[in-house]
């Protein structure tokens, strides 16, 4: 842009920014929203309208910048300035009275004041601010060094980007996680399309932090609970754990409402024994308490022992059974033609959600525990684990169960069904069962894939009805009439969802990888994928052998893959797509001007890297357009410095070769 900006134009920036951080903050932390969205929607409008006008105004943490940036290879690694610790656990009230005593002897007291707050079931997070602005997010690793998700992070509405009226350096570490409803609506559809489903919310939110493209985890509805510090400089911390938390609410943050003082051990008790009876009323999963030293400096005095801290210990709950009876058994068919058995339960609410159904897995698994239709059975949730059946109450039985056989026939399409031998998986041989062809074109147009928006399940079973649609390539040769002439739609419905399906040929490449359902290809490995070969064409034409050299992908994922796109059906589905006019836009980490970002510069290592293999160095060069040498020699223009590093060090010195720290290479390739 050639326009000057003028002091008034930063000004009303920076107006707009704050408002807007006003909004966010009353509507995601706060709970209590001051304007409605169109109002929200005209502001976020202009200072986009501004940014793209000025770009040079344009700062990494604006409100427009949430969702902007690029995807990434590899999380690069964090060292914590202060450890992250990890909780001991106590289960009975025997174990928190020794606790609490231990605690009071080492501090040589009578008795402590206790702080209790809830323990969130996701993913602990350490988020970093200079001079008041994010700097960096990463997870707890191991305590010591943990992952960089800066960008996944930032895209957590509840995360401010910037705090007001701090200038120092702040970090604070809280807990990512996934409320209930989106937990449960992910789930069962996973549970019909015969994927494992997550164990907990806990995996949801950790899987959801590390996607490599922050534009995934920003489909998924992420919060966060701050409930404590890390490194402080420059400011003067509230010397006890209450106190703490207001002030990092103060800050900004979002801190949750469910804190108590406690004096005495009894009063812990009583907290934890309400919030057992009353979790199930929460939006998002508690699996215990955490019961902390209330005194910040008694928790510095007693410190840690090994990763654990002295000062705090987390009481969980105890797991939770129910009976209930097992009315039936279905059968879902999966993408892939898998025939997934799940148990149709009479419902019951176990931890504070209503159950009318559980996976069996296979046949196998029901085979072995000896489940009947028919049975009582035993389900049980344990911390907040999904229920699963633990066995059938054989006292029960009448005489009146039935024991449960796979059918021979798929029940969507009636085809003979095939088990091959080593697996326990019965599959529908035929690739256009309707049951598989609709759960395929769901896919196909779910968020982490192309993400057509009004493209449900219902829209798609008429589709298959009308036969306008046999798989996902045939999406995109849909013409307005033809939807219009479908059930419940009108020419203005039509146009809309026709536009919408055309704005998708411009899908990248990973998500539409993503989208063709290959068995074992989730949203990482496809987007690894993409990243390796850059292109649709090359990884069609890419051999057993070369996808087993590309890392993180194995001989199981290989083989998956040439299976599919060697048969005829792929190989249609791809042609369609072509000829529809689907870009299978590859964007790699190319900097601003086209050029990669170590375009022509020669590499080499020694030593061990402490954040990845050799393997993984040599192709992160490569994909960054530079080359690799075995020995240092004229042409190299970096040596990167692992580990107990060799003789190499000698000859870069004499040849004046740049020597840096594997830190400093992820910085580089990261554009730093
Ligand atoms: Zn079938």
């Amino acid at each position: 842009m050639g326009l000057v900006e003028t002091p008034s134009v930063e000004k009303r920036i920076n107006i707009l920014r704050e408002e807007i951080n006003q909004h966010n903050h009353l509507y995601y932390v706060l709970d209590s929203p001051s304007v409605s969205d169109d109002e929200y929607d005209l502001l976020m409008r202009e200072l986009i309208d501004l940014e793209t006008n000025y770009p040079n105004l344009i700062v990494s943490h604006s409100p427009t910048q949430r969702v902007g940036a690029q995807p990434a290879s590899h999380f690069p690694s964090v060292i914590h300035s202060e450890p992250m610790l990890s909780l001991a656990n106590a289960f009975s009230r025997q174990e928190m009275t020794a606790w609490y005593e231990r605690v009071c002897r080492s501090l040589e007291v009578d008795h402590v004041a206790l702080v209790c707050e809830l323990k969130i079931d996701g993913l602990a997070i350490s988020i970093n601010y200079q001079q008041g602005i994010l700097s960096f997010a990463a997870t707890r690793g191991n305590g010591r060094q943990g992952e960089d998700v800066t960008g996944n992070v930032k895209t957590i509405r509840s995360v401010p980007l910037s705090l007001k009226g701090v200038s120092d350096v702040i970090e604070v570490r809280g807990e990512v996680y996934i409320p209930k409803t989106a937990f449960n609506e992910l789930n069962e559809q996973r549970v019909k399309e015969g994927e494992i489903p997550y164990a907990n919310t806990r995996n949801i939110a950790a899987g959801s932090l590390r996607q490599l493209d922050p534009s995934v985890t920003a489909t998924r509805p992420l919060n966060i609970f701050v409930y404590g510090i890390g490194e402080v400089a420059g400011l003067t911390v509230p010397d006890n754990q209450l106190d703490m938390l207001r002030w990092l609410a103060v800050m900004g943050f979002k801190i949750n409402e469910h804190i108590q003082w406690c004096n005495t051990i009894e009063e812990v008790e009583l907290f934890h024994q309400r919030w057992e009876q009353q979790k199930n009323e929460l939006e998002y999963n508690i699996d215990g308490i955490v019961v902390k030293v209330a005194d910040l400096n008694h928790q510095r005095t007693l410190g840690f022992v090994g990763r654990e801290p002295r000062w705090a210990i987390a009481y969980k709950f105890p797991a939770e059974r129910v009976i209930t009876k097992l009315l039936n058994i279905g059968i879902g068919v999966g993408r892939t033609g898998s025939l997934n058995p799940y148990a149709i339960l009479e419902p019951i609410t176990v931890g504070g959600a209503k159950i009318s159904m559980a996976t069996l897995h296979n046949i196998d698994y029901i085979q072995e525990k000896d489940i009947r239709i028919g049975d009582w059975v035993l389900l049980e949730r344990s911390g907040d684990v999904i229920p699963k059946i633990i066995k059938s109450l054989e006292d029960r039985r009448l005489g009146s169960e039935k024991k449960f056989e796979m059918p021979d026939s798929c029940p969507e399409c009636s085809q003979p069904t095939v088990r091959i031998s080593g697996e326990v998986v019965v599959r529908c041989p035929n690739p256009m069962c309707s049951g598989q062809v609709i759960r395929k074109l769901i896919h196909f147009a779910s968020k982490g894939a192309t993400d057509i928006q009004g493209l449900g399940e219902k829209i798609l079973e008429k589709l298959i009805e009308a036969n306008l649609v046999e798989d996902v390539g045939d999406l995109f040769y849909l013409t307005v009439d033809q939807i219009e002439a479908l059930d419940g739609f009108q020419q203005k419905s039509s146009m809309k969802l026709y536009k919408e399906i055309q704005s998708k040929k411009d899908t990248p490449l990973h998500k539409i990888l993503y989208g063709l359902g290959i068995m074992h290809v989730g949203e990482e490995t496809a987007f690894i994928l993409s990243e390796h070969f850059g292109s649709m064409d090359a990884i069609v034409a890419a051999s057993e052998l070369e996808l087993n050299t590309v890392p993180m992908i194995g001989p199981k994922i290989s083989t998956s893959i040439k299976e599919f796109f060697l048969d005829s059906e792929a190989k249609t589905v791809i042609t369609k797509l072509q000829n529809a006019g689907v870009t299978f836009r590859y964007q790699s980490q190319r900097s601003g001007g086209g050029k990669l970002i170590f375009d022509g510069d020669d590499f080499a290592v020694t030593g061990t890297l402490s954040t990845m293999t050799r393997l993984e160095f040599e192709d992160l060069v490569r994909k960054a357009g530079g080359t690799i040498s075995k020995t240092v020699g004229r042409k190299t223009k970096y040596l990167v410095l692992g580990e107990d590093p060799g003789s190499k060090i000698i000859k870069a010195q004499e040849l004046g070769v740049l020597q840096i720290s594997e830190e400093e290479f992820l910085a580089k390739l990261s554009g730093i």
